[in-house]
């Protein structure tokens, strides 16, 4: 049973962690947490025959999906994944298993390639010309590109040489080169922008562009690493089909070796490990494949991933840089924590010029100093951290690290409540609060108020205009203009954006709002718990702790938060400028529990709770989280505790998860 709901756990975290990487473009944890993930998933499926893998299950399937923003596209071949490793180990793994399948006499070579860190796309050619180019997808369906791609000066609009055959497809890497990356950032930095995290969040954004003079403007670029076709046009072996990729004028990485056993593909690996920062372009690994074409097609694949190849995977990278400064930032919380000012220096494809110090705990515990030579990591691309400091580099007499005594902001004195670890200050007019609150209202991700940069949020709190959210909605364009050299234009721009950003769900709203532990995965939760703001801020903690994925910590945050006076008159101002405040409930399906309002409670014996609500749904009846006298039926599992006391003497029917299967039938 533990082993179940672990499963069933992990394939909910791992959807959400595609969801973010995939289609919002941000990593949430870093790879090498993601595909421990995994592999955990994959080894209990094994443990577990017995139990059916549902066809969703991430492990039966590549991640990611075609937007709705292109023309839908079937692949001819399925584009697979990878399987991957961080283990040297498991090449040997990998070569004993092929050798396996193939026999013991075959005679088997490997390529091995760079793994470049960008996106997977299909390109197709009819007669020599460049057709059509597609993304991955989700393997079988992906988004027509092809605009896009046809400003990519290295894809070839057609193809070299004479004979071509009707049809061949061309599979390779769209990639943002580092010098392209830190060129666009330079020119956002200057525009006051938000910073790109990393060239390949860059290109994956790039390539959903719909305008393709923007796309053309951020110079992509691409290499090629997979050749299909006739096989009266292929070459017999993966080396060769690289070579006539290169005659047929497409751009392949040159750094690409035969080798002829799993000694040169270590070799190979290990050079690269060393010598990526070198490199133009970021890699994140390597890939390795049975060169012969024939062995190839007898291994075959998995419902993933192809059985003749394997990425390994490095680890988060590491480099050395001096510590310049330490300064002390406020959150939008009040919490203050310690950042580490570097001398910039490349780590994984990003110019990294801060790291995270954590708190005062951690810079003790690592003795850092300003002045200090360290070592800073970085996975995936998570916020780089200072792993160690180098001793025997720090000069003489540097003092150690203090943690300051006031709010660097507003200088009221901090304090650390009970057994945080963290500085707080406790001042919510503190001027960075207010500037970081309103940030993380106006972001892209929350109410997404167009031309409201950074600095604009600054001079607006700074001239005292903006205190709270419902201030944001009082401004006019006079408030505006002559402001952070603001003209009139943009000010109307901006007064725009504030107009539109009161149509957005209300879950941006709610995650806008910034409660502390409330994050946009909860958010969503709650909307479809909650069809108004109104109905959210009269929940109490027992009623959202009934949903799943609000543990007691959010729901106590959620009831603090609107407990607030000023809260709830500034959203009572931002009700009146008219901001939406609704969601829609989900459309009641026709069914034999049409229109019936129905509380879940206790544990059921056959059927999870998300099982039992979908079945409710499905059948027309609405889920509230609490017992009240519009309640029609409660139905009550094991352990049922303070829902069913309060049905009983509302005298509300209670049906058990028998009479609720009769019901639907
Ligand atoms: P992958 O990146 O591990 O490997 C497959 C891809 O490698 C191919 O589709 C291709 O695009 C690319 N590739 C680059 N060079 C290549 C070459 N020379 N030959 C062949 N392919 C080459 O797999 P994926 O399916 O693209 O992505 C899954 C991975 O993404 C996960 O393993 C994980 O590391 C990461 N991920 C992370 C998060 C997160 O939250 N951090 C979430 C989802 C996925």
């Amino acid at each position: 049973m533990q082993d179940k709901k672990r499963m069933e756990e992990l394939r909910k975290l791992i959807n959400r962690y595609d969801y973010s990487y995939y289609v919002q473009g941000v990593s949430e944890i870093s790879d090498f947490e993601y595909d421990n993930l995994m592999k955990e998933l994959e080894a209990l499926e094994e443990k577990h025959p017995e139990w059916p893998v549902p066809e969703d299950s991430p492990t039966q399937r590549v991640s990611g999906q075609p937007t709705r923003n292109f023309p839908t596209v079937r692949h001819r071949f399925p584009m697979l994944s990878l399987a991957n490793s961080y283990d040297e180990n498991d090449f040997s793994d990998f070569d004993k298993r092929v050798r396996g399948l193939l026999g013991e006499e075959a005679v088997v070579e490997y390529v091995a390639e760079l793994k470049i860190d960008g996106l997977a796309i299909s390109l197709l050619y009819e007669k020599g010309y460049f057709k059509r180019g597609a993304t991955r997808g989700d393997g079988a369906m992906g988004d027509d590109i092809t605009p896009n791609l046809r400003t990519i000066r290295a894809i070839p609009l057609k193809a070299r040489g004479d004979g071509l055959p009707d049809e061949f497809e061309v599979r390779g890497e769209v990639y943002l080169p580092r010098g392209e990356f830190e060129r666009i950032n330079a020119a956002r930095a200057e525009r006051g922008e938000e910073l790109f995290m990393n060239p390949r969040n860059v290109a994956a954004g790039t390539l959903k562009i719909q305008d393709a003079r923007e796309v053309a403007s951020r110079r992509l670029s691409m290499f090629c690493y997979g050749l299909y076709g006739p096989e009266s046009f292929l070459e017999k072996s993966h080396y060769k089909n690289l070579k006539k990729m290169e005659e047929l004028g497409f751009p392949v990485n040159p750094h690409y070796h035969l080798c002829k056993n799993i000694q040169d593909v270590l070799d190979y690996v290990r050079r690269w490990e060393e010598e990526r920062s070198g490199l133009g372009y970021d890699i994140d690994g390597v890939v390795v494949k049975v060169n012969d074409l024939e062995q190839q097609k007898l291994l075959g694949n998995t419902a993933k991933s192809p059985r003749w190849a394997i990425a390994y995977k490095f680890r988060a990278m590491q480099a050395e840089t001096v510590i310049r400064e330490i300064t002390w930032q406020v959150g939008r919380t009040g919490t203050v924590t310690p950042v580490a000012e570097l001398e910039p220096v490349w780590l994984a494809g990003t110019r990294v010029s801060r790291a995270t110090l954590h708190n005062i705990d951690e810079i003790k515990r690592k003795d850092i100093r300003v002045g200090d030579t360290v070592l800073v990591e970085k996975g995936g691309d998570i916020i780089p951290k200072v792993v160690e400091v180098l001793m025997e580099k720090r000069p003489p007499g540097v003092p150690p690290t203090e943690a300051p005594l006031e709010c660097p902001s507003c200088h009221t004195r901090l304090v650390r409540s009970g057994d945080e670890v963290a500085l707080r200050c406790p001042n919510e007019n503190c001027p960075e609060q207010v500037v970081r609150r309103i940030e993380h209202f106006v972001d892209r991700k929350a109410l997404d108020m167009a031309g409201f940069g950074i600095s604009l949020v600054e001079a607006l709190v700074r001239a005292g205009k903006v205190k709270n959210f419902a201030d944001i909605y009082r401004l006019r364009e006079e408030d505006i203009a002559g402001l952070d050299r603001m003209g009139e234009k943009s000010a109307a721009n901006v007064i725009a954006g504030i107009e539109a950003s009161k149509k957005q769900p209300l879950y941006k709203l709610i995650h806008a709002l910034g409660i502390p532990f409330v994050g946009i995965n909860a958010a969503r939760e709650l909307v479809k718990h909650f069809y108004s703001l109104d109905q959210l801020m009269a929940a109490g903690e027992e009623e959202l702790t009934a949903i799943e994925g609000i543990g007691p910590r959010m729901a106590g945050s959620i009831v603090d938060y609107f407990k607030k006076p000023a809260i709830r008159e500034m959203i009572a101002a931002m009700k009146e400028a008219g901001v939406n405040m609704h969601a829609k409930p989900p459309a009641a399906e026709e069914g034999p529990l049409k229109g019936k309002v129905v509380v879940l409670t206790g544990t059921l014996p056959g059927l999870s709770r998300e099982q039992a609500r979908e079945m409710l749904e499905k059948a027309g009846a609405r889920v509230t989280g609490s017992v009240s006298s519009k309640t029609d039926y409660v139905l009550a599992g094991e352990k049922a505790g303070s829902k069913l006391k309060k049905a009983q003497q509302l005298g509300i029917p209670v049906i058990d998860e028998q009479a609720f299967l009769q019901m639907l039938s």
